[in-house]
């Protein structure tokens, strides 16, 4: 049985990419200089595949930013203010990502947002009504043509046309029905010119494919892929679709005159039984998704492999494949130095996938697996049991009662005691939580880590930080202060560290957007609080200031949603375990003088099905309510607040109030306001800050254009409801960006207050 990878991780094993891309923003190193970073990675990625015997290994799947964009750049799809910059090919493209402020102009980036149920982000493409669809790049052709320089046969992707009309904003009156020609003209010519350079496969990724799919959605599928398809000769074409199952569009795939067709079986509930129901056609190959792209636990191989030979048996001709992308799971366990044995035999990451694909590809091939090492050992692997139970944690999960999951008194008549209780002006200024992580603190921190300062000199260097950010705060006259999150490596892994059954990995890195890593910690076991996590410096930071700090916490639903999951307890009580932990902090901050809790749910929307029907059984029902028993137990007089990365809740908006968080902050500004439409239209009671600028990007945003914000905000919601502040914390940016962003965003609210 042949063996297939979706797509690989390609940030470097040692964040190669981000460091060499951070130089080149900074101007310290030449474009030159960045390219030969970007290809010795991509062939070290592609030797490792083939070394491993993988037979379909993917090309193209690296990226300087998004793999979205490289698409959209390919197709022309660069809206005209970026290539007005008159910038050289890769500044116009960093220039869509990150924005552009400098000598040839001052131009935000592009949106983005969360990639399909993952924390990977995408750049979201912007078709004018006068975009002109052709092709236009190079990058799948010279990325296909290096591997086979260095004597590697690879399958070049590229996003597929579908995914891609569909993810695309549209800025004008035209909509994706009038770019189907130009579309199918353009990936005809990636098709023509891919098959004249000898490649002999191509990935076109669908995800979009597993989302609910109306009758023109089918329509318009059918009439883009048998034009795209039409005169296709001896290249091949491969659908490719992840992150669920396709039961919308099934029939009309294995229609298509395609030659394979990848589905997942992990995450896609109905897969198999599409499989059963409609057969598979005999002409076509399936790419069996069983190895798990998400998520770093072992494959159980008597599992999988019944899957291969039950798809065997219908006589299907099936490769095995990744369920999607690699890029959601590190490189490889051999970096973890300080994993136990016990523990570390639980693991694949991104290269021992590529072992599982192998053995599980020739265990296929036999009848006698029991005579396989490699299966045996697999069999005692999940035979035994695991260390992973807390008897006292599931005892306190068993009482919780339905009035834990209730604050009271009700959240209008809080409203008034927290007004008298805190006086603020109207439209309240403040900020996420974090600012700046310059490289002293990170120095500081892995000073800590290696040992080489005291803890005392460790926190005293955080004392002092916090307190200049503190003074700073105050003298530019922000309302409600924070203490700046310095402690913070991240916001999941830092509280994972004081949970029990938590795991931590040193280099296991995995991509957000851009060049942002995360380090997810996994979860092994029962979760408790082994201690109290941020009251130290809290209460700290409160002590030098009669203005209100927040407490800052990370909510049970992003802490669960940004680790690497169990797969032997439900996700209901997974989360249940950590708000209870979390709720254990919150009272804890109360009790020692926090008035204001802010608790970041920074990831709610991530894992939310991508199948509105699936919305509340499989998620909100019991996320929502973890949520709210983290802070059921405060006093009226303390005030909650919530912090969401994003604005696309419109469709949610009332599970969101449902939170019953006294305040809101979220992404904004890089998106359209609609959502303060929605939030009116849906007569939402939280205050809410929605985020007066973007600080994914270095630009110092003008006081006028806060300004204009706010306005808009001001027509949507009430004036004693409105907050104002950036959209997201601010520790990715450097202080010279920050002071200015924020004297603006102050001056702003002193303008609006004096309009109001
Ligand atoms: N409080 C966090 C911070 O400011 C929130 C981060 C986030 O939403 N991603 O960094
Ligand atoms: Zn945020």
């Amino acid at each position: 049985m042949q063996t297939s990878v979706v797509g690989y991780p390609r940030i470097g094993a040692n964040r190669e990419l981000k460091f060499a891309s951070e130089k080149y923003f900074k101007g310290e190193i030449s474009e030159n200089d960045l390219f030969a970073v970007a290809k010795t990675l991509r062939l070290s990625h592609i030797r490792s595949q083939k070394e491993a015997g993988v037979d379909f290994i993917p090309s193209n799947d690296f990226s300087f930013y998004d793999g979205l964009l490289d698409t959209a750049v390919l197709c022309g799809i660069v809206p005209k203010r970026y290539r007005q910059l008159g910038l050289s090919d890769i500044d116009t493209y960093f220039a869509m990502a990150r924005g552009y402020q400098g000598e040839k102009g001052d131009v935000k980036a592009l949106a983005m947002k969360k990639w399909f149920n993952t924390n990977y982000h995408y750049i979201v493409p912007e078709i004018e009504d006068d975009t002109k669809i052709s092709l236009s790049g190079t990058k799948v052709f010279d990325e296909y043509n290096e591997a086979a320089e260095d004597g590697t046969e690879t399958k070049p992707v590229i996003i597929g046309a579908y995914t891609l009309l569909s993810l695309c904003r549209y800025t004008g009156s035209k909509k994706r029905e009038d770019f189907l020609d130009a579309v199918i003209g353009t990936y005809k010519a990636i098709i023509e010119k891919l098959e004249n350079r000898g490649a002999k496969w191509i990935q076109f990724d669908e995800p979009y494919l597993v989302r609910d799919l109306s009758d023109a959605d089918k329509e318009f599928l059918t009439k883009l892929y048998q034009g795209i398809l039409a005169d296709k000769d001896n290249v091949k074409v491969l659908i490719q679709t992840y992150y669920g199952d396709v039961r919308d569009v099934y029939e009309i795939l294995t229609g298509l005159p395609v030659d394979g067709i990848g589905l997942d079986f992990i995450e896609g509930k109905q897969t198999a039984n599409l499989i059963e129901k409609y057969g598979f056609p005999k002409d076509k190959l399936l790419f069996a998704g069983l190895v798990n792209g998400k998520n770093i636990w072992r494959n159980q191989y008597s599992k999988t492999l019944e899957i291969l030979d039950g798809v065997k048996n219908k006589g299907i001709n099936a490769v095995l494949s990744t369920s999607c992308s690699l890029l959601h799971v590190p490189y490889t366990l051999s970096a973890e130095e300080k994993l136990s044995e016990e523990c570390r035999k639980h693991f694949a990451f991104a290269i021992e996938k590529l072992t599982e694909l192998r053995e599980l590809a020739r265990l296929a091939e036999i009848a006698d697996r029991e005579s396989v090492d490699a299966y045996l050992a697999n069999a005692a692997l999940f035979d035994a049991k695991r260390d992973c139970e807390d008897e006292a944690v599931q005892r306190r999960l068993a009482e919780i009662k339905e009035s834990d999951y209730v604050r009271l008194p009700e959240r209008k008549e809080r409203e008034k005691i927290q007004k008298d209780a805190f006086k603020l002006p109207k439209f309240p200024t403040t900020t996420i939580g974090s600012f700046p992580q310059t490289g002293d603190v990170k120095k500081n921190r892995s000073a800590f880590r290696k040992g080489e300062i005291t803890e005392e000199q460790y926190k005293q260097f955080n004392r002092e930080k916090i307190e200049r950010a503190i003074r700073w705060q105050e003298e530019i006259g922000l309302d409600v202060l924070v203490h700046g999150e310095y402690e913070r490596n991240d916001m999941v892994e830092y509280f994972g560290e004081s949970l029990s059954g938590y795991l931590f990995t040193e280099k296991a890195w995995v991509q957000s957007y851009g060049t942002r890593c995360l380090k997810p910690p996994i979860i092994w076991g029962d979760v408790s609080r082994k201690n109290p996590i941020t009251v130290e410096w809290s209460v700290y930071a409160q002590s030098l200031t009669d203005k209100p700090v927040k407490g800052m916490l990370t909510g049970p639903v992003t802490i669960f949603n940004w680790s690497f999951p169990r797969e032997d307890i439900s996700i209901r009580d997974s989360m249940t375990q950590i708000a209870l932990a979390i709720r254990d902090e919150v009272l804890d901050l109360e009790k020692n003088g926090i008035r204001i809790i802010q608790i970041d749910e920074a990831a709610l929307r991530e894992k939310l099905p991508l199948r509105k029907s699936d919305w509340y059984s499989e998620y909100l029902d019991f996320a929502i309510p973890a949520f709210r028993l983290v802070h059921s137990g405060v006093k009226p007089e303390t005030q909650i607040h919530t912090h969401m990365c994003y604005s696309e809740f419109t469709d949610i908006i009332p599970a969101i109030d449902n939170m019953d968080a006294d305040v809101i902050t979220f992404e904004a500004s890089r998106s359209d306001l609609l959502i303060l439409d929605a939030l009116k239209e849906c007569n939402f009671e939280t205050e809410a800050g929605p985020g007066v600028y973007d600080i994914h990007s270095p630009r110092v945003p003008s006081v006028d254009e806060i300004v204009t914000a706010l306005r808009k905000m001001r027509e949507k919601l009430d004036d004693d409801k409105l907050w104002v502040n950036p959209d997201c914390g601010l520790k990715t940016r450097g202080e010279e960006e920050t002071k200015p962003s924020l004297i603006n965003l102050v001056q702003a609210a002193r303008i609006i207050r004096n309009e109001a």
